[in-house]
């Protein structure tokens, strides 16, 4: 049985082997959670000129601190409206993110000026120089990148790309993924519930799951437990699809048919690994498509999901760092009994700071993922004692 750290690393070996995903163009509102194709390099200065930080008065240091009398408004610049040279011996109104005018080299603000009834000002605060004013490329230099080649793209990716002027992006054509259930006790929502028989909630977290990483997905639907039916979807599937993922049916058990029919099709180079929930994992190909199958049991798919295919997905889209952000926080509670497998407990960080563990950690019970917020990695044959210190992965982390 291979360790989840030599599955993992074998996973990003095969992705990380495929060709280059193609590029395609996109606008920035389409943009969200896609995956930068290159480099995104800035072509102006941000700010592209000197401007006011405040609603105030620009005018020239010396003046406004050692001018005897009152300064008389020789202007008025208002944000788009750029004003002309200052003249000596006067300052300017100016308003936030105006320009600031030639030979000004201070803001002063509002609320440290009274103006008199000639309309002349006068200061109750000294300036300094570069006072309220954000210099040109204070943000971002031209040719600076703002966005490096393999980026998932966030809400502020897309706004730091609009403000130097890049309105389309060159981003990772998405993988197609084709996702499928399997058991001949398992029903849709809508349908009546025989003896026996559950509905299937794998298959749209699984395509949810495998959405929120901005792929295209394809429902294959539920497989019955029948082996031609199962060769047939999936040989089908391979012809459509970069990635083929099943849930159920990689136990041992007379029922499991999805193992034999990858090795018919293609080839099944792993099944079983050290992790829990989720020892039944399974990967191989069918052709130019990579098959995943995951466990039956909802927690198992979940976890085997969001630890093992997340950072495969990522990394053959091409990102650098598949790796979730975690926390070594102290524990609240014992786990006494060391597993061979790597644990992922479903808990939370609680108000104290510590570790703490949902009730409920069968591998059936989904609702211990919905009522936490991260897992908790156990390392493999470690038994754990209250107060040690482990490993946390929030939820957030994961998607
Ligand atoms: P299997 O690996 O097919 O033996 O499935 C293991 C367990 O997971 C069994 O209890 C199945 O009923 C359950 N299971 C399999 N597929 C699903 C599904 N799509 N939704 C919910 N439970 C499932
Ligand atoms: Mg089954």
């Amino acid at each position: 049985m291979k360790s989840f750290d030599e599955t993992l690393a074998m996973l990003l070996d095969a992705a990380r082997g495929r060709p280059t995903r193609p590029a395609i163009e996109v606008d920035l509102a389409e943009a969200l959670g896609r995956i930068a194709a290159g480099p995104v390099a800035s072509a102006i200065d941000v700010p592209a000129y000197d401007n006011s930080q405040m609603d105030g008065y620009a005018g020239r240091v010396s003046e406004i601190n050692l001018s005897p009398e009152p300064l008389p408004v020789s202007q008025r610049i208002a944000a788009g409206h750029p004003g002309g040279p200052l003249s000596p011996g006067t300052v300017a109104r100016i308003f936030t993110g105006a320009p600031i005018p030639e030979g000004a080299n201070a803001v002063v603000m509002q609320e440290q000026a009274t103006v008199d009834e000639d309309g002349r000002v006068s200061f109750t605060a000294p300036a300094e120089p570069g006072q309220n004013i954000r210099p040109r490329a204070g943000d971002l230099k031209q040719g600076q990148i703002v966005i490096a080649q393999g980026r998932r793209l966030t809400a502020a990716d897309l706004g730091l790309c609009a403000s130097v002027g890049i309105g389309r992006l060159s981003v990772i054509k998405p993988l197609v993924i084709g996702v499928c259930s399997s058991g001949d006790e398992i029903r849709q929502p809508g349908e009546l519930l025989g003896a026996g028989q559950i509905y299937d909630s794998n298959r749209p977290m699984i395509l949810g799951l495998a959405q929120a990483l901005g792929c295209q997905t394809i429902d294959l639907g539920c497989l019955p437990d029948r082996a031609d039916v199962t060769r047939q979807t999936l040989a089908d599937a391979a012809k459509r699809c970069d990635l083929i993922i099943t849930c159920g049916g990689v136990s041992v058990g007379e029922e499991d048919h999805i193992k034999a029919a990858v090795a018919a099709l293609g080839a099944l180079e792993l099944w079983k690994i050290a992790i829990k929930p989720g020892k039944p994992f399974a990967f191989g190909r069918i052709n130019q498509a990579v098959f995943m199958g995951l466990p039956g049991n909802p927690v198992a798919a979940w976890v085997t999901f969001v630890m093992l295919v997340r950072p495969y997905i990522l990394a053959a889209c091409g990102v650098a760092s598949v790796a979730p952000q975690s926390v070594l926080l102290p524990t609240n509670f014992d786990w006494p009994k060391p597993d061979v497998r790597q644990e992922y407990l479903r808990g939370w960080i609680n108000a104290q700071g510590y570790l703490e563990i949902h009730g409920r950690q069968n591998s059936g019970v989904l609702s211990s993922v919905t009522e936490s917020a991260g897992l908790i990695e156990i390392p493999s044959g470690a038994s754990h004692r209250k107060g040690a210190i482990l490993r946390f992965i929030p939820y957030s982390a994961l998607t």
